[in-house]
């Protein structure tokens, strides 16, 4: 690839809108280029590392029976209708009719033609099992597109589909996923961890997430150094430290709070510890308000909240002072006629709480006596609390959801129709597993994980191309006929070499290579033409070996771990 021919549009200054790092040293490499919001064009070299990943999918997908196939992007709606989600999915589903006034939406995923197609071609129990695979566009009209390709409307993903007469299968199919997986992220380069997930808007019956670890990723996850647990924070299970209880009280003591309505301004007026007291927060659910507690130090994590009481939202002023009978800030457990769901680190202690009087709070309240609960874990995991397993201290890191595992078991095998017949000719639904992965998120995960100040480190295995061929001066016939012998010579022995042939400054060019950040840049210089030195220099430890030309190209494939 000759640069002096090629779309290669560097830029010498950050885009004004990025943050993070994969973001702008996108822009900056000319690998990608932002159309409208969450909506990017893949240049030349952004495509380049698209195909270099997704080939190391495919060849891993296949490597566990996965058959390729395409479906398509526009779904008529009946078939998001009989699985539900055309109602259960909201305004992240692009949807729009056809000239006969037909509801079609975009594809988000394809769980539904999946399963449309196993009902239409999966007859037997000799059909099964299945494994179908497809890397193609999805569309989604995310809330908040951000960080460059890692967040997108519009992107590909791997989606792969795993068919089973029964758990044992779906079983197996997933195990050989959470392998081909960690093979595909250890040959992209990537360090990364995984995670169990909540199965969100799948369903089914248990998840994993790949997270690569990134201060630019919106999820977290808690980490057990002692005993290697690792979930997701929207489920990550922890024990808090508990907080020097006062002796348990005879009773409770009514004191007066003028004012005194957030857990710090209790605290403070009391002169006790945020963890002495417990945060009521009032909800309304689909069967009406319900009180959430958690401990006055702790977050509540609404996931963890939703799965005990289905969708749900925080109660509005007139609605707390409906069902309470006071306004927010004096709400507490004690009294109350509604269902109250209290986090399970509150199961003992003496606390501080709400008298749903105004003005006023209770002293001495102890859960279980003085109010009755249900205990839920609802809490966010905090670095430090005690790993939910084994007790020992937790961290938490920020992470970058690179690829999931689902098993969905038959909740789409159902009302599809997706069925097959036994041996003993019964109808069962068919089991079903799904499994994603992003491409861009691969790509943007190693930019972020591989980068100095000067620009991208690519891991050698996703680079758009392996070589730097840099001329120095572009003009000078001698070196120009040496460059040129070796790009020629390169590109012979199958190297994929980037041949900087551009009249320009040498700044400049030395500046674009460590911006791009290919594996090694070839330089020929004044001493290629003097001594018959060309330099051979690593993008990531700076190490330069000079050799002649006639090495290069051995010297190259040495360097890159690819024998001659
Ligand atoms: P997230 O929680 O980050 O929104 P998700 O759970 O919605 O991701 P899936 O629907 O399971 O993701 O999609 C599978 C994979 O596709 C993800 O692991 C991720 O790598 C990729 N992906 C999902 N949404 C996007 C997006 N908006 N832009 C780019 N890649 C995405
Ligand atoms: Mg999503």
């Amino acid at each position: 690839m000759r640069w002096s021919k090629s779309l290669i549009p560097t830029l010498k200054e950050d885009p004004a809108d990025a943050e993070a790092i994969s973001h702008r040293l996108m822009v900056r490499a000319g690998l990608v280029r932002q159309l409208a919001a969450g909506i990017y064009v893949y240049l030349p070299l952004g495509q380049r590392v698209m195909d270099k990943v997704n080939a190391i999918i495919r060849e891993e997908i296949n490597a566990i029976g996965g058959q390729e196939i395409t479906m398509p992007v526009l779904h008529p709606a009946e078939l998001w209708q009989q699985s539900g989600r055309w109602d259960a999915i909201g305004d992240e589903m692009f949807r729009l009719k056809d000239r006969y006034q037909r509801d079609l939406c975009l594809g988000m995923t394809h769980e539904e033609v999946i399963a449309w197609m196993a009902a239409h071609e999966v007859h037997s129990y000799r059909d099964l099992p299945q494994l179908w695979y497809q890397i193609q566009t999805k569309e989604r009209d995310e809330a908040r597109p951000k960080s460059g390709v890692l967040r997108t409307r519009e992107f590909v993903m791997k989606d792969s589909y795993s068919l089973d007469r029964d758990m044992a299968g779906l079983d197996a199919q997933y195990e050989a996923h959470r392998q081909a997986y960690c093979k595909i992220f250890d040959r992209s380069g990537l360090r990364y961890i995984v995670v169990e997930s909540d199965p969100g808007m799948m369903g089914g019956a248990g998840s994993h997430e790949f997270m690569a670890q990134s201060p630019a990723g919106e999820d977290q996850v808690a980490l057990c150094g002692s005993c290697g647990y690792a979930a997701n924070l929207e489920l990550a299970l922890s024990r808090p430290p508990a907080p020097p209880f006062p002796p348990p009280s005879a009773g409770l003591e009514e004191v007066p709070t003028p004012n005194a309505r957030t857990i710090a301004e209790v605290s403070a007026l009391l002169k006790i510890e945020p963890a002495l007291t417990i945060k009521s927060l009032v909800v309304v659910g689909k069967d009406g308000p319900a009180l959430a507690l958690v401990r006055g130090d702790q977050q509540l994590r609404e996931r963890k909240l939703e799965r005990v009481l289905g969708p749900f939202r925080p109660a509005h002023g007139d609605e707390v002072r409906d069902a309470v009978g006071v306004e927010a800030g004096f709400v507490g457990p004690v009294g109350l006629r509604i269902r109250i769901i209290a986090d399970e680190c509150l199961r003992t202690g003496c606390y501080v709480v709400g008298a749903n009087k105004p003005d006023a709070h209770l002293r001495g309240v102890v859960p279980g006596r003085d109010f009755q609960a249900e205990f839920a874990d609802l809490h966010e995991a905090n670095a430090g609390d005690g790993c939910g397993r084994c007790g020992a201290p937790l961290t938490i890191e920020r992470v970058i959801e690179v690829g999931n595992i689902f098993k969905l078991g038959i909740k789409y095998s159902v009302p599809l129709r997706a069925v097959y017949l036994d041996e003993q000719g019964q109808e069962r639904p068919i089991v079903m597993g799904s499994y994603g992965i992003g491409p861009a998120r691969i790509a943007a995960a190693a930019i972020e994980q591989n980068h100095d100040k000067d620009g991208i480190i690519w891991p050698d295995t996703i680079a758009p191309l392996q070589i730097h061929l840099l001329v120095v001066n572009a003009k000078e016939p001698k070196m120009a006929t040496l460059a040129e012998q070796l790009y020629a010579d390169m590109n012979g022995a199958g190297l994929e070499v980037l041949y900087d042939d551009r009249d320009e400054r040498p700044g400049v060019k030395f500046k674009d290579a460590d911006l791009l950040g290919l594996p090694l840049r070839v330089t020929v210089g004044s001493r290629a033409v003097k001594e018959g030195r060309v330099e051979i220099r690593r993008r990531r430890t700076g190490e330069e070996v000079a050799v002649a030309p006639g090495e290069v190209v051995t010297s190259a494939q040495r360097l890159l771990g690819r024998p001659a």
